[in-house]
């Protein structure tokens, strides 16, 4: 049997230990901590990496921590725009939506697009369409509803700002210790093919149905079994920009880097440069995983069957 291993995160931005109480940061690791036994359970069991992600995603969507399904941000007009995408290294194949409103969790619809529909990527109504033919679970909106992210949407609904949900000044400001976070996850499992999910609110006062890097395949998530899984976080149209996740599978299948050289490339350098702030998570497929960004810290955690378990937030 091959190792396995899995890694989450609940989004990257300024999360700095001096804005955080005790309470909320052990609130955040317990969170974390959950997600991921939802994920390294399956595996442990022999299940497949992709099921690891989706479950271990599914979870952070539960949780109103964070920027994804049950906790996503308000976009401009009140509402709730939800984006997923998964990816499966063995196939290439993937599964997308953008602009789901009423989704419990996007991406057990981006799983149903993968497996159950003739493409990739839905958005919008059609996408809730098909989210009512595959029977997955629909709420009301008030669902999304969270006193907190209302706040924050409140203080620049009147503005042409938007933003990552913990990276302005006035966010930071506004939301002393509360910061939050796209969620996703990468996995290896025991027979070696791996997998990525990535699932997100977007960014706080969005308009005209802008939808960010999470569900784009290549971009917020991708996996290839010849090189590495990965799922990211950060400023969504910088990630676009910069090809971010299917950029570290190119410099390891073509420039030979190993994971963690090609995400630093990545991360450190290509993203830095253009002020794409942020980061991602990956594995490859000896279920090596890293986890990197050039933010105030990411909130992550991996877990691995040689031994090792971490859940983290802040930087070192
Ligand atoms: N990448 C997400 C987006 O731009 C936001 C985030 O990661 O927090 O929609």
């Amino acid at each position: 049997m091959k190792a396995y291993g899995i890694a989450i995160h609940g989004g990257a931005g300024t999360i700095r230990p001096q804005d955080m109480t005790a309470e909320l940061k052990a609130a955040y690791e317990e969170a974390l901590s959950e997600a991921l036994n939802a994920g390294y359970m399956i595996l442990e069991g022999g299940g497949s990496s992709l099921e690891a992600v989706v479950a271990s995603t599914a979870a952070l969507e539960d949780h109103i921590l964070f920027n994804a399904g049950r906790g996503s941000v308000f976009t401009k007009t009140g509402g709730h725009e939800m984006d997923a995408s998964v990816m499966e290294g063995s196939t290439l194949m993937a599964g997308a939506v953008a602009g789901v409103k009423q989704v419990k969790n996007p991406v057990e619809l981006a799983l149903a697009v993968m497996k159950y529909s003739d493409h990739v990527f839905l958005s919008g109504d059609g996408a809730q369409d098909f989210a009512l033919e595959q029977g997955i679970p629909l709420v009301a909106e008030r669902y999304f509803f969270s006193q907190f992210r209302y706040e924050q949407w409140k203080a620049v609904r009147d503005s042409d700002l938007y933003m990552l949900d913990h990276s302005s000044k006035a966010v930071e400001e506004m939301m002393k210790d509360k910061k939050f976070g796209t969620v996703g996850a990468v996995a290896c499992d025991s027979a070696g093919n791996i997998a990525a999910a990535t699932s997100t609110g977007g960014m706080t006062n969005k308009k005209y149905g802008r939808i960010g890097d999470t569900p784009i395949p290549g971009i917020g998530t991708y996996a290839n079994n010849k090189t590495c899984a990965i799922s990211c976080t950060g400023h969504g149209e910088l990630f676009i920009r910069a090809v971010a996740a299917y950029d570290v599978s190119a410099l390891m299948e073509y420039k030979q880097l190993d994971l963690a050289a090609a995400m630093d490339e990545v991360v450190m350098k290509k993203l830095k440069n253009i002020n794409g702030e942020g980061g991602m998570i990956g594995i490859d497929a000896e279920a090596n995983i890293s986890m990197v960004f050039n933010s105030e810290g990411m909130y992550r955690a991996m877990q691995d069957s040689r031994g090792n378990r971490e859940v983290a937030i802040f930087r070192g």
